[in-house]
């Protein structure tokens, strides 16, 4: 089969090999059968192995659904009655746990950085001793709307310190830079299959301590679909999701889990860095402004501002881009108006190279000046 292949340089989907995507092309199943559980068993160990977490102390917890489900997930289950989860927000992603815990009616301090600005970790000790009533600890590893990386270890060494634990949204870093859930001080981290892992979407995982998690049967639930305890409880009973997965996807997750140990966990950051690197150097070479600091990014996000030129069209640039195969993506913060470039996905530099040639044919075609005016 031939299928084409498309560059994806949106934040997820991730551009997917053809093994992954035919691996979906399986007999019919019924996920009550034991083969398949077996499959998940052995999944949800590779995905704790990705974090290099000792399998007797974590565990995946697999979900079916979109990757703002363990946000979801994790917020409305791992807080006691009567106390309080810190979210520490520089970005649009953080705000959405916020909204959650709005959602829900949970008590929350929403603790807010600009959204280039880097976490202040004194702001956030004077938080946690001054209210001693938090028991979580939230934030996103790489703001995933601007590219920002964020000082995790140092949030849950502080956590910890407070006797607080530490839920990190690493959908749009983990399997791509890496993590080490022990060291990084992480209680509770999570991804997504379309991520980093370049799987197919629908499927999404909590990682992270059991006995926490055990301990979090006590908990009030605030959901019924969307309960961390619930769903663990279910797995370690009967080696299955509580309600059907997405079958077809597992398979792919299967295959795409085999392809990450082959690529390796420091080639494949390489090769995220070299996509990263080709994605700057374009942009430098047509005058493109990032907004954020390199040495503040993640290395996965390019967020670029838009040029000022009367004929500069987003829609019009990314149309052009889109019909020669390459997607890019608008922004996410809502002060400026920007674009931006991802470096997940099964994508090497010179797919990079051969999008910037396009794109640079895009400005042309519009009568966009080259070197791009600010
Ligand atoms: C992609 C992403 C999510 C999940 O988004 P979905 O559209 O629900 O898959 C959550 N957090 C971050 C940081 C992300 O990059």
């Amino acid at each position: 089969m031939d299928i084409k292949r498309n560059i994806l340089l949106n934040p997820g989907p991730a551009t997917t090999t053809d093994s992954v995507k035919m691996a979906q092309v399986v007999p019919d199943i019924c996920p009550r059968e034991k083969e398949f559980a077996g499959m998940m068993k052995g999944i949800r160990e590779d995905l704790v192995k990705i974090v290099h977490g000792d399998l007797e102390k974590y565990t995946a917890v697999l979900f079916c659904g979109s990757g703002t489900l363990c946000l979801d997930v994790c917020v409305n289950s791992l807080l006691p009655e009567g106390k309080r989860i810190l979210i520490v927000n520089n970005g649009s992603y953080s705000t959405r746990a916020v909204e959650i815990a709005q959602y829900y009616g949970l008590p929350h301090i929403d603790l807010r950085f600009a959204y280039d600005e880097m976490i202040d970790l004194e702001r956030v000790r004077a938080t946690l001793d001054e209210n001693p009533d938090i028991a979580v600890v939230y934030t996103t590893h790489n703001e995933t709307g601007s590219g920002i990386l964020n000082p995790v270890r140092e949030l849950g060494r502080m956590a910890h310190e407070h006797g607080a634990i530490m839920i990190a949204d690493t959908t749009s870093t983990y399997a791509m830079r890496p993590i080490d859930i022990e060291k990084d001080n992480i209680d509770f981290c999570m991804a997504s299959a379309q991520k980093g892992i370049m799987a197919m979407t629908g499927l999404s995982y909590v990682i992270g301590d059991r006995s926490i998690i055990e301990k979090s049967a006590t908990y009030p639930k605030r959901s019924y679909y969307c309960n961390l305890f619930l769903q663990y409880d279910y797995f370690e009973k009967t080696g299955e999701m509580h309600f059907t997965p997405p079958v077809q996807t597992i398979y792919s997750v299967k295959q795409a889990l085999a392809e990450y140990f082959l690529e390796g966990e420091e080639a494949k950051w390489a090769r995220h860095t070299e996509v990263m690197q080709a994605i700057h150097d374009g942009a430098q070479a047509l005058g493109l402004k990032e907004i954020i600091p390199l040495e503040n990014q993640a290395g996965l996000v390019a967020c670029i501002l838009y040029p000022v030129d009367e004929n500069w069209s987003f829609e019009k640039v990314h149309d052009y881009c889109y019909e020669r195969g390459f997607t890019i993506y608008p922004g996410k913060i809502s002060s400026t108006n920007t674009f931006r470039l991802c470096a997940l996905g099964a994508i090497t530099a010179e797919d990079i190279r051969e999008f910037w040639k396009v794109f640079e044919e895009a400005l042309r075609a519009n009568d966009i000046a080259i070197p791009v005016k600010y």
